[in-house]
């Protein structure tokens, strides 16, 4: 398996209404926030570029919460609550993928989630956002930088 390699991994709220996949590499690497928000929400970042992410199902169902300078815009579902993705402050270009609503999250042996979790400040978001601009550049952009 070479680095550019990617799996598409289902995911989606709690209810079903919205689903979407996104395609991460084998072994995915994610942020836990402790912002305001995120740490009430327990939110795990896996940001992507826009074209490795798709709703497939429930677009219609999502509400939008803002707040701050209203730059990311917070999408959850309007049945069951759950925020399953976003556009971020961070990558407004690409998405941030909630690792805990993969399905593969949760599931043990193959087709497991390979994921390592590192703490992202963003108590401190104005110090540290631009250390993840390059999570959301698409792949031939990357190779060209
Ligand atoms: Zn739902």
């Amino acid at each position: 398996m070479t680095l550019d390699q990617v799996i598409w991994r289902a995911g989606g709220c709690h209810c079903g209404a919205v689903r979407f996949e996104a395609a991460l590499p084998q072994m995915v690497k994610a942020q836990a926030c402790n912002c305001s928000l995120c740490e009430k929400l327990g939110f795990i970042h896996i940001i992507t570029p826009e074209s490795r992410f798709r709703i497939t199902a429930g677009a219609d169902r999502l509400t939008r919460y803002t707040f701050n300078t209203g730059v990311a815009q917070h999408l959850f579902c309007a049945t069951c609550g759950v925020k399953s993705f976003y556009r971020p402050r961070s990558n407004p270009d690409g998405w941030s993928v909630n690792a805990r609503c993969l399905d593969a999250f949760q599931q043990d042996g193959a087709g497991a989630l390979d994921i390592r979790i590192e703490p992202f400040d963003g108590r401190n978001w104005e110090a540290n956002a631009a250390a993840l601009a390059h999570l959301s550049h698409e792949p031939e952009a990357q190779q060209a930088s």
